[in-house]
């Protein structure tokens, strides 16, 4: 499966995840917004990232650079929403930077993140 493909099959899957029966709802620190967080991080593990969620549930993907003094770069956004949210707003930042780190790992075997 192409990459774009899989981003946008997940996106399927997050939109389902609410707390609200048809249509999505994902407030901060909501049932759902935990539960969303425990799918991208299974995701984000897959990828190759280290995943921690810190103590205001923001879940967190590191790619350690590679090599003395390395910076670490950041990508993402947010996986909550307002009420009755569109599906793509958050998470297709979020799930292409996944995507981004797939396919760097698959292709670069140092990140010296300089
Ligand atoms: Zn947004």
């Amino acid at each position: 499966m192409k990459l774009a493909q899989l981003v946008m099959q997940r996106c399927d899957e997050l939109g389902a995840i609410s707390d609200e029966r048809g249509c999505l709802t994902r407030t901060f620190a909501s049932p759902a917004m935990r539960r969303a967080n425990k799918l991208v991080g299974s995701w984000m593990r897959e990828a190759g990232l280290q995943v921690r969620e810190d103590a205001a549930f923001n879940l967190i993907g590191g790619l350690p650079g590679t090599g003395r003094g390395a910076k670490t770069l950041l990508l993402g956004s947010h996986l909550d929403t307002v009420r009755d949210a569109g599906k793509y707003d958050g998470p297709l930042g979020v799930l292409v930077a996944i995507a981004a780190v797939q396919w760097l790992r698959s292709r670069l075997r140092c990140f010296p993140h300089q």
